[in-house]
Parts: structure tokens; C-alpha cells; sequence
């Protein structure tokens, strides 16, 4: 067996070039913006760099040798991606733009095509819009119903109002591996199971998973899964559409175009094999290139670090942050539930405020609706700050966010006078 190096932040650190930027003269930028993107590392740009500078053609076309050359990369790189996920086949994963094309596939592809009216989607109060506004636009124009499964106060998904909600016309189960707002690390294992018990399938948003921990997709047991690249360390522009070979057979196509046929005349058309009936026109080449980089560096490191590093990072903010007295904070508040995702309000400051004072220290988070209205609106909020981490973040960088919202909680309860 081979002998692993030791997770060391610091050396990890050195393979992701912007993190010696500053933002401001002397104030280096920590950026904790994680779970919006994140940030990649010199062998991501390289492989980008080396495929236009020595390999550039279209792919699956061309006889000549840079048509080859380019369509071995993108072919291996499909091949990367699935060892990662543990899927059976490359023929199971699909290249699409990111989790919300991932999404949208499976509701004009198999929802659209397949649902009568009135068969239904379950989905969660803590989904993303993009887990959420699909389902919508398919109930106003097949007809189909929607229901939310909710939450406990403290960020859990209730597995019994899943069963509750579900109806025997539940066709579709679907729910985030983990949530962008509360950070919960759902079991969708067990949705799985439930959606699987009643003949329905179930599609998992990987989108705040795949890129934390280690996935795998038969242990999952779900029908469905995506992910995006640009949130594990690979360029924006490119995702993954994960679905079970047999489902995927089935499925008619998403887009018509070049690319997804093996022959058209002028009375129509028949598919090309998979994955490719799902992957019309022109891919984004450089993409899946540089996701399937970003893949072998994740490994790499190992998924199960990145997740325990996480863990800690996580565990190490609510331990410091929770007796504070000036912030409420969201969702589980065991780090064993919970991904690399801290979400608070500062007391007696609006989270833009917060969010553009905290800039001011180099320091990068995201604040507002975090695209989860409707978790908001259940929380009885309008908009949350959220601080998220990865594989380069140290605690020292949450010290002095910690620090930084002492400070500026100081000054707002000066300013008005307490
Ligand atoms: N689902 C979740 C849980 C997310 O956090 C995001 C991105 N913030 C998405 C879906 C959508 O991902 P993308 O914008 O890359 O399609």
C-alpha cells in the first residue's frame, strides 16, 4: 500500500496561485466563499493551458491527430470522473454545464416525457432554487404536483414528513447531499430507499457533496446525481449529469443537434450511444479536461481528508463562535452533520453590511437569499452571511473572521449609542 503524505494546509496552499494575492495593501485575501466556488489549483490551469497551447481540436470529428489527441483527453477525463464517483460506466456520465443543467435534464428529459398529470416530485424546504425551480416550471406545464419535505428548527430534514408528503403518485424523491445554507449532510441513502420502496426514483444534488466528501454512487444508490465542476477545484462551465446506465437507455434526449445523432434524414433522426444522446453540440472540451484534473488532484489528497479537514474547520468555528452572544447561527450544530458551511446573522447588522465590511479586511464571504428562498422564508429570514471553507483554509483565517465580527459588532452597538 502506498504511504500517504500527511494532510498539510500549508502545502496545499502553495498549489493554488491566487492565494498569494492580497486584496487590499497588506491584507491577504481569505476567501470563504467556498461553496459559491472555489478556487483552483496549478495543475488545473495547466492542464488547460497544455490542451490549447498543444492539443486544441474538436472532438469524436475529425481523422487528424489533434482531433485524436483532444478526444483521448476528453474521453479519459470522463473516465477520471467516474472512478471518482465509483460509477459503473463512463457511459453514465453525461457532461453538462453544472448541477442546475444536471437538474433541468432530468426534468425536461424524464419528468416532461415521462410524468401524467398529476404524478409528483418530492423535494426539500432546504433545496437550492435550482433544486426547486424546475419542479415548478414542470407543474405549470405538465401538471405535475410538488411537495416540500421540512425541516427540524435546528437544520435536519424530517425523514418522516418525507414519507408523510410522499403519495403513491410520487414518482420523483429528490434532495440535496448537503445543504448550501445550513450546511446539513442529509442521508439520502435512506430517501433513496424510501423512493425505491414505491417504485419512484431518486435524483441527489451533489452540487455541496461530490466536492466535500467522498461519494459513492452505488452506496448512494440513487438514479441521479450532479455535480459541478467549478465547485471541486475545476472550471466554471462544466458539470456532471450522473444517471444509471438503464435510465439513461431509456431517456430521449434533452438537445437535438450534431454530436447526439448517429444518423438523420429528413424524416428524422436516431441517437448516438451513450452518453453522447445527451451531449448535443460542440462540449465544452477544456472543461471536462480540467474537471478530470481537478478530479486526480481531489484524490490526490483523498476525499476522506477533505472532509475530516472540513469537519474540524467547521467544528472549530460553531465551538469558537456559539458563546459569543452577537450571532445567530443556522443549521446542525454537530460538525458531524455538517459540511464546511457556517451561516449566521451578526447581531444588529445586515449581511451585506457585514459581507462588504469584512471585503475591507480581505476577507470573502457571501451574504442574502444564498438562492434558498424558500429555507429562508421557513427560518423566518431574508437574507443569512455565510463563511465556507475547503481544502486551503486554516483556523487562523477564522480567528480573524471571529476577530473581524467582534470588531465590527463593537462598532455598530457604539454607533447606536449602547
Ligand atoms: N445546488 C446547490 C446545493 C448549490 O449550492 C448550487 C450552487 N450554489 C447549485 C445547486 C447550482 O450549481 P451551479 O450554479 O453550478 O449550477
Amino acid at each position: 500500500m502506498v504511504k500517504r503524505r500527511p494532510f498539510d494546509v500549508d502545502r496545499i496552499r502553495k498549489d493554488f496561485p491566487i492565494l498569494r494575492r492580497n486584496v487590499a495593501p497588506g491584507k491577504p485575501l481569505i476567501y470563504l466563499d467556498n461553496a459559491a466556488t472555489n478556487q483552483k489549483p496549478r495543475c488545473v490551469i495547466d492542464a488547460i493551458d497544455e490542451y490549447y497551447s498543444e492539443h486544441n481540436a474538436n472532438v469524436h470529428r475529425g481523422i487528424h491527430m489533434l482531433s485524436e489527441e483532444s478526444t483521448e483527453r476528453y474521453e479519459s477525463a470522463r473516465e477520471r470522473i467516474a472512478r471518482f464517483i465509483n460509477a459503473d460506466s463512463p457511459e453514465e456520465i453525461v457532461f453538462v454545464r453544472g448541477t442546475t443543467e444536471a437538474i433541468n435534464l432530468v426534468a425536461y428529459a424524464h419528468v416532461l416525457r415521462t410524468f401524467k398529470k398529476g404524478d409528483g416530485v418530492l423535494t426539500t424546504i432546504m433545496e437550492h432554487h435550482s433544486n426547486i425551480v424546475p419542479w415548478q416550471i414542470m407543474r405549470d406545464i405538465k401538471g405535475i404536483s410538488l411537495g416540500f419535505a421540512d425541516i427540524t428548527d435546528d437544520g435536519y430534514l424530517k425523514m418522516e414528513d418525507v414519507k408523510r408528503k410522499a403519495t403513491k403518485r410520487t414518482k420523483l424523491f429528490t434532495v440535496t447531499l448537503a445543504s448550501n445554507v445550513l450546511g446539513t449532510i442529509n442521508d439520502v441513502r435512506a430517501v433513496a430507499d424510501i423512493a425505491h420502496d414505491s417504485g419512484a426514483l431518486c435524483l441527489v444534488d451533489g452540487a455541496q457533496g461530490v466536492p466535500h466528501m467522498p461519494v459513492d454512487v452505488k452506496r448512494l444508490d440513487c438514479d441521479f446525481l450532479g455535480f459541478s465542476g467549478h465547485k471541486m477545484c475545476g472550471p466554471t462551465g462544466i458539470g456532471v449529469l450522473y444517471a444509471k446506465k438503464e435510465l439513461l437507455e431509456r431517456m430521449e434526449p434533452f438537445m437535438g443537434g450534431g454530436e447526439m445523432i448517429r444518423e438523420v434524414h429528413v424524416s428524422g433522426a436516431k441517437w448516438n450511444r451513450l452518453p453522447y444522446k445527451f451531449e448535443a453540440g460542440t462540449p465544452d472540451i477544456e472543461g471536462a479536461i480540467g474537471l478530470g484534473a481537478a478530479c486526480e488532484y481531489l484524490s490526490n489528497v483523498g476525499m476522506d481528508r477533505v472532509r475530516d479537514h472540513e469537519k474540524e474547520l467547521v467544528g472549530y468555528t460553531l465551538k469558537e463562535a456559539k458563546d459569543l452572544g452577537i450571532l445567530d447561527i443556522y443549521g446542525p450544530m454537530d460538525p458531524v452533520h455538517r459540511g464546511g458551511v457556517f451561516t449566521f446573522n451578526l447581531h444588529g447588522v445586515n449581511s451585506h453590511d457585514l459581507a462588504s465590511l469584512l471585503d475591507a479586511e480581505g476577507i470573502a464571504i457571501r451574504s442574502g437569499h444564498l438562492c434558498a428562498q424558500p429555507l429562508m422564508e421557513r427560518l423566518g429570514q431574508t437574507s443569512m452571511a455565510r463563511a465556507s471553507f475547503y481544502i486551503y483554509n486554516k483556523k487562523s483565517e477564522i480567528d480573524l473572521m471571529i476577530g473581524a465580527l467582534k470588531k465590527i459588532h463593537a462598532l455598530f452597538a457604539k454607533a447606536r449609542g449602547r
